[in-house]
């Protein structure tokens, strides 16, 4: 049996790990399960909020386009519920707006001002 020279702590429940390897992270498999559970959940939270974020944009950047809005000031957009830093492609040009795109809706993008809001024809 091995014993700790170092203490160490269960990643879950915070106790002390008294014997196993110098590696071990949990206390019991119990404490394993219900730390990976949680990192899962956390991590499917976290991929719910982005995929809501940018169909939230999809539709507020699709409604502009209904009303033939090609241009907007960012703190309107903004203020509309849309997250600039919520993507599908950006492209970095130096000197110049980025070409940003969310799905089939392509734009440039300055940090004051998104334009030539348009449908791609074709992806
Ligand atoms: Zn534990």
């Amino acid at each position: 049996m091995y014993i700790r020279m170092k203490k160490h702590y269960c990643l879950e429940c915070g106790l002390e790990i008294k014997y196993g390897r110098p590696d071990k992270k949990y206390c019991c498999p119990k404490c394993k399960d219900t730390y990976h559970n949680r990192i899962s959940m956390d991590k499917r939270k976290y991929i719910r909020k982005v995929n809501e974020a940018i169909m939230k944009n999809y539709r507020i950047l699709s409604s502009l386009l209904d009303e033939n809005v090609k241009s907007i000031d960012m703190i309107d957009i903004v203020n509309l519920g849309y997250i600039p830093s919520i993507l599908t492609s950006c492209t970095r040009r130096r000197g110049r707006m980025d070409d940003c795109a969310c799905f089939d809706i392509k734009f440039k993008m300055s940090p004051t001002r998104i334009h030539c809001i348009e449908k791609i024809e074709k992806l």
